[in-house]
């Protein structure tokens, strides 16, 4: 029996293309089987929750706006990136020749930002759609918003699909409490 590994995953202009590694072994498949599951995601507030295969253990109501929940799956929500071949491939292509490779540039900056998108959950916030849910200006200072998530003890980094949207593990509520905390000191 085959089972996968991710090696690369990005989405760029109109395409998303997956690199997989396929093997053989009972233990990668259950691990495949571990890697699969569903996103639950409220459309009105925005929060969202990963779980396995298992429905059973799924609440199909927002805990935190009691809305009912929109769900996706069976989805891959393991790694998508082996990190070790994302700066192989960074490598080869900083030696490479622009000549050979004329979108060089382009591609390093997606395959450094994958780099940082390490280990968080599926999924990402949109900072511009929170604000707009918030009827708050919009705040364009990504860098001070990803500090903050940090100084909050949360893990936060920018993603290669939207360059207006963040990955991290903070929740929804505290998200949104320092976006309002931003707005109205004036900050973003
Ligand atoms: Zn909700």
């Amino acid at each position: 029996m085959n089972y996968i590994v991710p090696m690369l995953s990005f989405s760029s202009d109109h395409y998303i293309r997956v690199f997989i590694r396929i093997h053989k072994g009972k233990t990668g498949i259950n691990k495949n089987f571990s890697n699969s599951g569903y996103i639950f995601w409220c459309r009105k507030c925005d929060w969202r929750k990963t779980i396995g295969m298992d429905l059973h253990e799924a609440s199909f109501s927002c805990p935190i706006c009691q809305s009912k929940l929109d769900y996706g799956g069976p989805l891959w929500i393991g790694p998508l990136n082996n990190f070790e071949y994302v700066e192989e491939c960074i490598r080869i292509l900083e030696d490479s020749e622009k000549s050979t490779i004329p979108s060089k540039k382009k591609i390093l900056k997606i395959l450094n930002t994958i780099l940082l998108e390490d280990n968080f959950p599926p999924g990402y916030f949109d900072i511009h759609k929170i604000c707009d849910m918030l009827n708050i200006s919009v705040a364009k200072k990504t860098d001070l918003i990803l500090e903050s998530i940090r100084s909050l003890g949360y893990k936060a980094a920018r993603t290669h699909i939207e360059p207006r949207a963040i990955k991290s593990n903070i929740p929804i509520e505290r998200l949104k409490s320092l976006l309002i905390d931003f707005h109205e000191k004036n900050v973003i």
